[in-house]
């Protein structure tokens, strides 16, 4: 790491984690800490907590943690130098970039690249479609479509030239770098290696921004019957299709405001309904959508409305992305619109009243499923059985048990089969999706040993909550007792940095060379389980308890050592000694 460790504590003191972490993730404040829905997890009820004073978070329920960095490094899958760089540019601090490690250097050059010519692409694209003489048709396509030219400028439309090196020029002229030029995708190599060629040709052009209003890749439509009909920047180092979703930079604030989000799939549906005032939009371009597109918008609304054509590709559709609502746990509904509709040829239609009403009406993912289900099967006896089985499955996605047996008793009252008969049914259906079941196993052991570290884990929330016992400790030699390596280690390096009490978890974090570290001291940092005052009589208790345990348990060794010695029982000796020696080694460590 080349980033001067004065520079990270800069940019860790300018920041605030509640504010960063707040453009990402909705919170409230209760108690001490700050609480929201962990966008790491699934989850109902909000475990994931955010301590101001302490400057860390900390999740109850998936046990992700740590400081500012970490949160932006995993929230959106970057390595800690664009982490730091990310909130560099957040709180205006400056970075030398001399003082970053050469390979991370190169791919921060390589994205900066990549959006400096994705811009200037847009521009290009922009200018063409407002000026050129060839792009007459374009501009009549988004008049027939009904555009503003507000809009069309909001989200800066554009007209690729039907020419085979239009870009191609415009990137020679400002001299691009090729490795730029290849990655981003807007040009291709000739097979004879004889020079480029236009990715887009003849395209209205939609530039698709991220959530930081960079231009991270296009989508472009022709304008006739041909296909392919849209045509998509392939995944580059700065455009990650299963995180983007269209228009969210736009739309971000107005999710909040009204707590849930509309997702249509194309550009035209998402620019029709922004048109006409339903601003808490994003569209998923045709891709599925992933864990990550719903965990982000997570962030932004509680809720989340489907938006469906009511033709057959529609329906596919919507049964397809359900999945991954359901097994993230969010109030999801679905609004299948009327025959022959989709939402940009019904808002154009009829308006924005007309398709908040419609909305005020869609149904639960369930009820979608079980009419999709009746229409398909009918009600006789045989159909009923054949919904009952496509039903289990969407039901066994439902995590919250309340939850599914409100579902299985609605599905008995609806098809008029035993609650029980049912139940059975997703069972089964359960038991075939995981036949293999080993976390049990794993989750008791994980609690035993979670039972020998609590002491040792208290004591290190001692040590960060209370940094003034911190000479005591050393002084007891209490962490050369600890059973486990990684606490003791983290104790050890806690020790090892020299702290003042201004900004003492700040200079803690950065210290701590890995996420798991941070992660951990996060976890012990946020929850103090003692009170001030008397803190000196805790820790030395706790101190104490430890080295007698330890103590204990190395005699009780020697005793069975002697013992055995005078039976001369010759194995279990030998046996013994290993121990010893092993417990001999943990000390010397
Ligand atoms: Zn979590």
């Amino acid at each position: 790491m080349y980033i001067p460790e004065e520079k990270i504590s800069e940019i860790l003191t300018a920041s605030d984690i509640v504010d960063v972490i707040s453009e990402s993730v909705i919170l409230k404040k209760s108690g001490m800490n700050f609480f929201g829905l962990c966008p790491f997890h699934s989850e109902k009820t909000p475990s994931f907590s955010v301590n101001a004073g302490k400057q860390i978070f900390h999740c109850f329920g998936c046990s992700a943690g740590g400081n500012a960095f970490s949160f932006i490094m995993k929230y959106h899958g970057i390595t800690f130098p664009e982490a730091v760089k990310m909130l560099a540019r957040k709180y205006q601090i400056i970075i030398e970039t001399q003082s970053i490690d050469p390979s991370m250097r190169r791919t921060l050059h390589l994205k900066e690249g990549l959006f400096r010519l994705n811009k200037m692409v847009m521009e290009y694209y922009s200018d063409s479609l407002e000026t050129s003489k060839t792009a007459d048709s374009a501009r009549d396509y988004l008049k027939k479509r009904e555009l503003t030219d507000q809009i069309i400028g909001q989200f800066k439309l554009g007209f690729s030239q039907d020419s085979w090196e239009s870009v191609v020029t415009v990137i020679k002229k400002n001299k691009t770098s090729r490795a730029v030029a290849l990655q981003s995708g807007l040009v291709l190599e000739r097979k004879q290696k004889t020079g480029f060629y236009d990715r887009f040709r003849n395209r209205v052009m939609f530039p698709i921004f991220d959530i930081n209003m960079q231009v991270a890749g296009f989508g472009g439509r022709v304008m006739d019957d041909s296909m392919p009909k849209y045509m998509n920047s392939p995944e580059t180092p700065v455009y990650n299709k299963s995180r983007i979703l269209y228009g969210l930079h736009a739309a971000k604030q107005f999710c909040r405001q009204k707590g849930f989000v509309y997702i249509v799939e194309g550009y035209f549906d998402f620019l029709a309904l922004f048109q006409h005032g339903i601003k808490n939009t994003v569209a998923s371009l045709g891709t599925a959508l992933t864990k990550n597109h719903v965990r982000i918008l997570k962030g932004y609304a509680k809720k989340m409305i489907l938006v469906f054509d009511s033709d057959a590709a529609g329906i596919s559709a919507a049964k397809r992305s359900i999945k991954v609502f359901l097994k993230e746990g969010v109030d999801t509904r679905i609004l299948v619109l009327p025959k022959d509709n989709d939402p940009d040829s019904y808002v154009m239609k009829y308006g924005q009243n007309a398709f908040n009403e419609l909305a005020k009406n869609a149904g639960t993912v369930m009820q979608f499923l079980l009419q999709v289900a009746i229409e398909t099967h009918g009600m006789s006896v045989e159909g009923r059985i054949n919904i009952l089985n496509d039903m289990k499955q969407p039901l066994t996605l439902i995590d919250d048990s309340a939850v599914r047996s409100l579902y299985v008793k609605e599905l008995s009252e609806t098809l008029q089969i035993d609650e029980k008969a049912v139940l059975e049914k997703v069972k089964e259906q359960y038991l075939t999706q995981h036949t293999k079941k080993t976390s049990l196993i794993e989750k008791t052991k994980d609690e035993n040993k979670l039972e020998s570290d609590r002491r040792e884990e208290q004591v290190l929330s001692m040590m960060l909550n209370y940094p003034q016992i911190l000479p005591r400790i050393k002084q007891s030699g209490v962490i050369e007792y600890f059973y486990s390596e990684k606490l003791k280690h983290l104790a050890k390096k806690i020790m090892s940095i020299d702290t003042d009490k201004e900004a003492f978890m700040t200079k803690i974090m950065a210290g701590m060379e890995t996420n798991e570290d941070r992660e951990l001291i996060a976890s012990f940092a946020i929850n103090d389980f003692f009170l001030e005052d008397d803190i000196e009589v805790k820790a030395l208790s706790m101190m104490n308890r430890i080295i007698k345990v330890r103590k204990k348990q190395e005699n009780t060794l020697t005793n069975k050592i002697i013992s055995a010695k005078k039976g001369s029982n010759s194995e279990i000796m030998d046996l013994l000694k290993q121990k010893q020696a092993e417990i001999q080694q943990l000390h010397n460590r």
